[in-house]
């Protein structure tokens, strides 16, 4: 059996973590079968508990750009962990990190550093109603923005791939001040200006969306809400957890040269450890605790480590001028060669891209919004998902996720890739 033991520890697993995962989307359990339980990383591949190596095009979600286990990274965090692991009390990088990002990032002059991007979120629509003193937030049909109460209406990520509108456990008083649009629906979005005056403290959004799959903005989207935030009193926060050091250094801010009031961040900003955070203006900092009354805080925030994994991360990518072009080409390079192999084959599909992030829908023209995504042949994901995973490749569980390049995949692992493509049958 091709993944013996991984089916044992899934089995295992069961009786005593809630549907075997620590997080659902990893169970596998939109495109079925038994999740691949892992032993190792390095570069460019995953090797399971069933010794098969995997070149992944997941990344642990996001955060090892790099490749996994970084030779650098790994010393820095050798050597950092010899002088502690926790102190609860400031340390000298928290600084060097908060200034290396402020100095490098656009329209940022403040950072406050958390666990998860959940909690960057989280905090970030806290400050923007402590600012605005308003209490409705705008969101995107399939946008996520981590798993707090207000943005669990009409999910993507994991809540799309189940089909879930709403959470049960988001109370109604919560989830009336999360008003909702359609990506890309700029009508829709000044309709709820109109109805709503003075009211609404920001719009959130993923500048590229990454949750229903990789959606990018059309029709000048970004530059209408920042408009309609300016016109309105309103903050425009981008949830850059995705975007943020992937797309550029500066994020979506720097590659698509829109200004947002607030940026949240994620997944590269921990070098793969546990790390979010959130910054802007200093007029809206300034209300954050202790120097303002809007609170927030964590046990482990600015955690030594994760700061060390963090801003070596970044130091490395920020060395290397063209590290965003490299990316760009070698993402550009699968959509082109992928888009041929399937059109060969008769199969009707779009591929979206920006960047190192890419998805292939099939069985549509468009794919701009969560309905299109939806109208999409998931099925057909799935059956791929299968047949190239027997090969060695690992996509993402899930038609409506992402694919994250890494600078550690070159052009033996594309052919790898494209040689799998040819042998789908369907
Ligand atoms: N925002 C976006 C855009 C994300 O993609 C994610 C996670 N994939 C989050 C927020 C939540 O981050 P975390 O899982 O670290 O809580």
């Amino acid at each position: 059996m091709l993944y013996q033991r991984s089916s044992a520890l899934f089995e295992e697993a069961y009786k005593y973590i809630p549907g075997g995962v620590n997080s659902p989307v990893r169970a596998f359990k939109s495109v079925g079968g038994v999740p691949l339980f892992m032993k190792s990383a390095k570069g460019a591949y995953l090797t399971d508990e069933d010794d098969r190596n995997y070149i992944d095009y997941i990344n642990s979600w996001g955060p090892a750009i790099l490749g996994h286990t970084h030779p650098e990274v790994l010393e820095a965090l050798k050597l950092q962990a010899e002088k502690g692991f926790s102190f609860g009390a400031p340390t000298e990088l928290e600084t060097e990190i908060a200034k290396y990002i402020v100095e490098n990032v656009p329209n940022v002059d403040q950072i406050r550093m958390v666990s998860s991007g959940t909690e960057a979120c989280m905090s970030a629509i806290r400050l923007a109603r402590g600012f605005t003193g308003r209490e409705k937030i705008i969101k995107f049909e399939g946008c996520y923005h981590g798993h707090s109460d207000s943005f669990l209406i009409q999910a993507g990520s994991g809540m799309a791939t189940f089909g879930s509108p709403n959470s049960p456990g988001v109370t109604q008083g919560t989830a009336k001040d999360t008003l909702l649009a359609e990506y890309n629906n700029f009508e829709q979005v000044e309709d709820l200006f109109k109805a709503n005056p003075e009211q609404i403290a920001c719009i959130i959004v993923e500048p590229i969306a990454g949750n229903m799959g990789c959606i990018l903005p059309e029709n000048n989207f970004l530059q209408n809400l920042r408009k309609i935030c300016d016109e309105n009193g309103a903050l425009l926060i981008f949830d850059e957890v995705m975007t943020g050091f992937r797309l550029a250094f500066g994020g979506a801010q720097e590659a698509l040269n829109v200004k947002a009031d607030l940026v949240t961040y994620g997944k590269v900003i921990g070098g793969g450890l546990p790390v979010g955070a959130f910054a802007g203006r200093n007029e809206i900092m300034n209300y954050l605790s202790p120097r303002g009354n809007v609170y927030q805080a964590g046990t482990l925030s600015g955690n030594p480590l994760a700061m060390r994994a963090g801003l070596k991360t970044l130091q490395l990518i920020k060395q290397d001028p063209e590290f965003y072009n490299k990316l760009a080409k070698t993402t550009e390079t699968l959509d082109f060669e992928i888009g041929k192999i399937l059109n060969e084959k008769g199969i009707k599909h779009r591929i979206n891209r920006k960047g190192s992030m890419m998805s292939i829908f099939f069985d549509v023209t468009s794919a701009s919004n969560f309905n299109e995504v939806n109208n999409s042949n998931i099925g057909l994901f799935n059956n791929l998902f299968h047949q190239v995973l027997k090969q060695g490749i690992y996509l993402p569980p899930s038609g409506y996720e992402t694919w994250f390049i890494s600078s550690a995949i070159g052009d033996t692992e594309i052919d790898k890739t494209l040689e799998a493509f040819r042998n789908f049958q369907y």
